[in-house]
């Protein structure tokens, strides 16, 4: 049982598309190891079609959904952008053990200002929040936030709803998470939050702009500086309107203008399924994104296959149907390869 074995599979996805390729399984781990032409050993069993990293959702709400529906759903993997943060690392924990359960980073509380944006909605238990007017306090936060396991910190710019910080405390903020090696990942709402958000050295959007058309100058620095996380169907569930439109317009610019997308449903947020969502990869397609440019989307992490992968049974042939193809993956473990293929 020990002892390695190898595997065949028609294509891997690796931040490109490796082609037909010679795997290594050891334990949970699965490694690629050459093209298949090129290959010395020989595999003991074939796995058709093509091998992802496990899809992972960029943006979910883990208190507000049942985590327990993701894996089967299509999920492999989940970045968890606000909660109570001590709930979120009971979760975290158990898909470190469990290979069939969620694997799980989390931002943890919401930064925000005084009064701001989440503090007043009923779905935002205090737990979930550290509002900071200083410095001295973002510090002492995005300290505590880190010491709990955070991979991120998740900041809010709502000047829609609620009072935002000035430039001088969003740059400390920012400065403050780099600083411990945190990158920031923001709500921008309002006008001009986005551009805001991309002078201060925000690492990632948490939704694509949707409240104003941003200008072609405008999307050009963001698609420099800083990553999109989709989030495009919450604006009607499939039964879209203008925040919608305006949304997909901004987010085609900007892989038009090279930006760099992450596949995130903003789970949790209204009646999404629990799972992937065949409607967010159908609007990554509408926005432009080819299937590796999906594949980069819902892969954006996972430099080696272990633990989970997904599966898609055959290789992508029709561009037309790339968002369906995506759908039809399932999440596996890699311990149970043998078992399923051999
Ligand atoms: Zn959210």
């Amino acid at each position: 049982m020990s002892a390695a074995v190898f595997v065949s599979a028609d294509e891997v996805w690796l931040g490109g598309w490796r082609g037909a390729s010679l795997l290594r399984i050891d334990g949970n781990r699965l490694d690629w190891v050459a093209p298949l032409a090129a290959a010395t050993e020989r595999p003991t069993f074939h796995v058709p079609g093509t091998i992802f990293g496990g899809f992972t959702d960029s943006h979910v709400h883990l208190g507000l959904i049942d985590p327990d529906l993701l894996v089967a759903g299509g999920i492999a993997r989940v970045v968890d952008l606000g909660g109570d943060p001590e709930s979120i690392v009971a979760l975290r924990d158990r898909g470190r053990v469990d290979a069939s359960a969620v694997a799980i980073e989390f931002a943890g509380a919401f930064l925000t200002a005084p009064g701001g944006y989440p503090s007043d909605r009923s779905w935002a238990p205090r737990s979930s929040l550290r509002e900071v007017a200083t410095p001295q306090q973002s510090g002492a936060a995005i300290g505590e936030l880190r010491g709990l396991g955070a991979t991120r910190i998740k900041i809010t710019l709502n000047s829609n709803a609620g009072p935002v910080w000035d430039d001088g405390m969003l740059a400390a903020v920012v400065t403050q998470a780099h600083a411990v090696g945190l990158p920031v990942v923001a709500h921008a709402e309002g006008p001009g939050q986005a551009q805001r958000a991309a002078r201060s050295g925000v690492d990632t959007l948490a939704h694509t702009p949707w409240t104003e058309r941003l200008s072609d100058d405008d999307v050009a620095h963001l698609a420099a500086t800083l990553a999109i996380t989709s989030t495009l169907d919450i604006h009607g569930y499939g039964d879209y309107g203008a925040d919608y439109a305006t949304a997909l317009d901004n987010l085609t610019r900007f892989v038009a203008a090279g930006g760099r997308v992450l596949y995130g449903t903003d789970l949790g947020n209204g009646p999404l399924p629990t799972g992937l969502n065949e409607r967010e990869l159908v609007g990554l397609a509408a926005a432009g994104l080819d299937a590796a440019g999906i594949a980069a989307a819902v892969v954006p992490d996972v430099t080696s296959l272990d633990t989970r992968i997904s599966w898609i049974p055959n290789i992508s042939t029709d561009p037309a149907a790339t968002a369906s193809w995506f759908a039809s993956s399932t999440v596996l473990a890699v311990a149970s390869l043998k078992e399923l293929f051999a």
